[in-house]
């Protein structure tokens, strides 16, 4: 990058960020999954209705988008839950995270998904849309029922999920992304629920093509994708 640019970038850096707290880490094993508890001051989460998103600083000039969840409006503390089983600088970053120290984000900004009233919310994705379903599943409280598949690498981890979190969405083992979730899709009967899809965009996509072809099926899907 340029030094005009960087001037540049500092400069709005400056204007823009905010500052976040982090109460807590905890790794799960082995330590390629991350719950990061964090204290946003100032943050009003009484007014989401949609999934969120946040816009962290991940290292110099860098930036990454990850999903506040298991939100408590009353003392503006969320959780983020970070996938970091690859290399990248938000894997780095997280990996690098201790309470105490601070966090810098631009902002929070809504997703398209929210819950449909009196709908049956499926979800399906992998690993990195944990905590975009388990946002979802709070805001659908009293709305909606959330269920569906999470795809999961390690099998340590698919039990960690389940024993640390009471949802009705189901870990699969991931032998190929679109594969694994495919077949759970193809042994589910579908009539008109709303389907979420987030994660994986090349997966994604291909579920999304794959749904559309099943003649039982007259709900809708909603795809956020993440990476690729
Ligand atoms: C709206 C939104 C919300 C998001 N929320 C979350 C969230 O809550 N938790 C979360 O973990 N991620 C979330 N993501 C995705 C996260 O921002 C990206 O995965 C990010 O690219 C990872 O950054 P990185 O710097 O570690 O890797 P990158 O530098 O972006 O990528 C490096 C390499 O790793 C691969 N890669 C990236 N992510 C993964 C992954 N999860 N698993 C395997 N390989 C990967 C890429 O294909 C690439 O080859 C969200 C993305 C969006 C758009």
């Amino acid at each position: 990058m340029n030094i005009i640019k960087k001037k540049f970038l500092s400069i709005f850096e400056n204007q823009v960020l905010k500052q976040g707290y982090v109460l807590e880490v905890r790794a799960w094993n082995p330590a390629t999954f991350f719950e990061v508890d964090l204290h946003l001051p100032g943050v009003d989460m009484e007014k989401w209705t949609s999934v969120q998103h946040m816009k962290v600083k991940v290292s110099e000039y860098t930036y990454r988008d990850y999903t506040p969840a298991l939100w408590d409006a009353e003392t503006s503390t969320c959780t983020l839950c970070i996938s970091s089983d690859h290399n990248g600088p938000g894997s780095a970053w997280v990996s690098s995270l201790k309470k105490g120290d601070e966090v810098s984000y631009i902002g929070i900004g809504s997703t398209f998904h929210k819950p449909v009233a009196d709908s049956r919310l499926l979800c399906l994705g992998d690993m990195s849309s944990i905590g975009h379903f388990l946002a979802l599943k709070q805001l659908a409280l009293g709305i909606g029922e959330v269920y569906g598949a999470i795809s999961f690498g390690m099998e340590s981890h698919a039990r960690e999920f389940s024993d640390y979190f009471d949802t009705y969405l189901q870990p699969i083992p991931e032998k190929n992304w679109d594969i694994s979730l495919v077949s759970w899709i193809d042994a589910q009967e579908l009539s008109t629920e709303t389907i979420y899809i987030a994660g994986h965009i090349p997966t994604a996509m291909q579920l999304r093509r794959h749904l559309r072809q099943r003649n039982d099926f007259n709900g809708s899907i909603k795809l956020q994708g993440f990476w690729q």
